[in-house]
């Protein structure tokens, strides 16, 4: 195996599974994949590209969903904690603070724990390690960078919008028609997740939005690079009959001029992936789009922890 895994800037070793995420899709693919692989048999290597600082605190939004998912704590549409309360936000309303981006009482600890780590000359990679090991999630999860790349996105009508403000605060509502991933070109993968690619037996992407949420993590260069040497890159499908469960995945791809249904995540994907994993309910696509990539059905909604657990199994079977 890979040396550099064992090098002085990582603390892994060996890792089978590298699972690219991004929030409620990648932390579904998480805790489905970690029924089947040890903790020590996977990383996770979440999506940066929608980090902000907002209300003063860095906010994480993809990595904070994965690790409340993996941890059980997760709220009810998929990000945020159970039960939260919203006591600061309300108070900030009261004192004429625009709200619109509702973080709730227990997730700003969260980041406000990153926040003091960062500004007092921290990582987000250590930041990271530091709330996983509170929150007690033995799975390994690293950001794809410790350095700053943020999504923007062009509108139909020509404004610039940061991630959060076209998806949040306007309920992803325009029209894309450009994305880009400021700072990636100049990003370094975080310490151990190029390695951690290269010593990986196989890399998955989970059914996360391939412009928004996978397509910042594979424009750092050298995590491109890492996936670029790989046999075996298996694409979890986030659509069904052409359609994101939630979100905009389907219409930000068209917008992208990409395919509609599966054809449009492979040329998401074109290059990089062997194998595509479709829902069952897409079975017809195994027989359909030809080309290299492999095309298996199963099904492939992760909500429950009981459909995680047989999709990780046939996932095992199929690919170990
Ligand atoms: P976000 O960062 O929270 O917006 O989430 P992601 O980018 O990780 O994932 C959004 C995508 O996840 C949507 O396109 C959904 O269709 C997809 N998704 C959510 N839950 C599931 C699931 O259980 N199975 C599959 N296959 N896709 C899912
Ligand atoms: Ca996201």
């Amino acid at each position: 195996m890979n040396d550099a895994i064992q090098g002085p800037n990582s603390s892994y070793s060996n890792p089978f599974a590298v699972l690219l995420a991004g929030g409620v899709g990648g932390a579904r693919a998480a805790r489905a994949l970690s029924t089947a692989f040890h903790d020590d048999e996977m990383l996770v290597i979440g999506n940066v590209g929608d980090d902000d600082r907002i209300y003063g605190v860095h906010v994480s939004a993809d990595l904070d969903t994965i690790m409340y998912t993996l941890a059980g704590i997760e709220g009810p549409h998929g990000w945020g904690i159970a039960g939260d309360s919203f006591t600061v936000m309300d108070h900030l309303a009261g004192l004429g603070v625009p709200t619109t981006f509702r973080l709730g009482d227990r997730d700003l600890a969260t980041c406000l724990v990153r926040t003091r780590e960062i500004d007092s000359g921290g990582t987000l990679s250590g930041a990271t390690e530091t709330i996983r090991s509170a929150l007690h999630v033995p799975t390994r999860i690293l950001p794809a960078s410790d350095d700053e790349v943020r999504t923007r996105i062009k509108t139909r009508r020509g404004e610039w919008l940061a991630f959060q403000e076209y998806f949040v605060e306007r309920g992803h509502a325009d029209d894309v028609s450009e994305i880009v991933y400021a700072g990636a070109d100049r990003a370094e993968p975080a310490p151990g997740v190029a390695e951690a690619i290269e010593a990986a037996g196989i890399v998955v992407i989970a059914p996360s939005n391939p412009p928004l949420s996978i397509h910042p993590i594979l424009a750092v260069p050298g995590i491109r690079r890492a996936l670029e040497t790989k046999d075996r890159v298996v694409a979890i499908s986030p659509l069904f009959g052409g359609k994101a469960l939630k979100g905009p995945a389907d219409r930000v791809m068209a917008s992208m001029g990409l395919p509609p249904g599966n054809a449009g995540v492979l040329a998401a994907y074109d290059g990089l992936i062997t194998d595509l994993v479709v829902d069952v309910t897409d079975a017809s696509d195994v027989d359909t789009l030809s080309g290299p990539v492999r095309i298996h059905a199963t099904g492939t909604l992760l909500r429950s922890p009981e459909q995680a657990r047989l999709f990780g199994r046939w996932f095992r079977e199929t690919f170990r």
